[in-house]
């Protein structure tokens, strides 16, 4: 992997403003995306010839294995403090940061450390690199894919009216753990009857019941890559309404999932699943945005929403998720997760998606 951060570090240095001699980096993901490092302290400087990682003795050794693109220089006292001394011996005047990835307390430690240097405001310049996935990339997040796909195809054996929530939450994040995950990406969600309603519901100790619906939404997290992924089922048995409203996430599914490709706008996308949901009459009951993008973080952009100007690309990898919530009913939600081609997509996700709502 060396030879792709590397490769990074270089589209980093292209893109940073040609005023800026460096930029401090100081969001663990993206430390990550431009050297391969994982410890929770660590504050990367990427000059225009090299790059340098400064962390403590803990990581010592851990930097040397996940990052040899990149030099390691030891801080003793405090992270932030050590890193901006040892920057001020650098000679450097003019130095990037991402404002929203430090506080404004180490903003003041730095700006004290280093008051040579002035400090400017550089925000979402890692972030932009991180939109375009490679190939690599890709097939890790599919792989992270496949893992949740085989928890799924173990859940529906065991979901049955008794089973609680939270039960199938803890078994959903063992399998994926079990089979290789690092964590589960998120939370599991496993929204049942009424709980369904709340797109994000946490889960509780409510035990499924039947005539059910049940939004399952879970993810892997594997070699640093996040996967997500929702479907939604019935237990037992389904009435008109449950039946309806599934066919409908359906169909904007699937018609949305079509029209994603290179070049299409967010806001677009948003809209094809959003006017077939509104033309039934629920355009009030699917209440988020169509999709997000999926990395090193399970959210990051490129996102797809009514307010979104943004155009994708090849190479992006989102999220299609549309759903229905309704108050004190229950909610569908069905989600995969693709990457973007020049003329379409590839779905990574790979669980079966039924027309009809399956009833278990
Ligand atoms: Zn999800
Ligand atoms: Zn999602």
């Amino acid at each position: 992997m060396s030879d792709a951060h590397r490769s990074r570090l270089e589209a980093l240095r292209a893109r940073l403003d040609p005023g800026l001699e460096a930029l401090l980096v100081s969001n663990p993901s993206n430390i990550f995306y431009l050297s391969g490092f994982t410890g929770s302290a660590g504050l990367l400087l990427v000059g225009r010839a090299g790059a340098t990682l400064y962390s403590d003795f803990r990581y010592r050794l851990q930097a040397a294995e996940q990052a040899p693109a990149v030099e390691f220089v030891e801080v003793e006292r405090g992270l932030v403090k050590g890193a901006g001394e040892k920057l001020a011996q650098s000679g450097l005047a003019r130095v990037g940061y991402d404002q929203a990835h430090l506080t404004c307390q180490s903003r003041e430690t730095l700006s004290e450390a280093a008051s040579g240097v002035a400090w400017l405001e550089a925000a979402g310049v890692v972030e932009e690199l991180r939109l375009v996935k490679s190939g690599e990339e890709i097939e890790r997040m599919r792989r992270a894919a496949e893992l949740a796909d085989r928890a799924l195809a173990h859940l529906v054996t065991v979901m049955k009216p008794g089973a609680k929530e939270r039960d199938l939450a803890l078994e959903a994040e063992f399998l994926m753990r079990r089979a290789g995950a690092e964590a589960a990406a998120f939370k599991v969600i496993v929204g049942s009857g009424p709980h369904g309603a709340l797109p994000h519901a946490e889960v509780t100790e409510r035990e499924l019941q039947a005539g059910d619906l049940v939004v399952l939404d879970l993810g892997a997290r594997l070699e640093g890559y996040c996967s997500d992924v929702t479907r939604t089922f019935a237990v037992g048995e389904a009435c008109r309404q449950a039946r309806d409203i599934y066919a409908l996430v359906y169909r904007a599914q699937r018609a949305a999932l079509a029209a994603v490709r290179a070049g299409a706008v967010g806001r677009e996308v948003d809209a094809v699943a959003r006017t077939l949901i509104a033309e039934a009459g629920y355009g009030e009951a699917f209440g988020h945005g169509l999709g997000h993008g999926v990395g090193i973080e399970v959210h990051e952009g490129p996102r797809l929403a009514r307010e979104v100007d943004a155009v994708l690309a090849a190479g992006n990898v989102v999220t299609v998720e549309p759903g229905i919530y309704l108050e004190g009913f229950g909610g569908v939600r069905l989600e995969d997760m693709v990457a973007v081609t020049e003329d379409g997509s590839v779905t990574l996700t790979s669980y079966p998606m039924a027309a009809d709502v399956p009833i278990l």
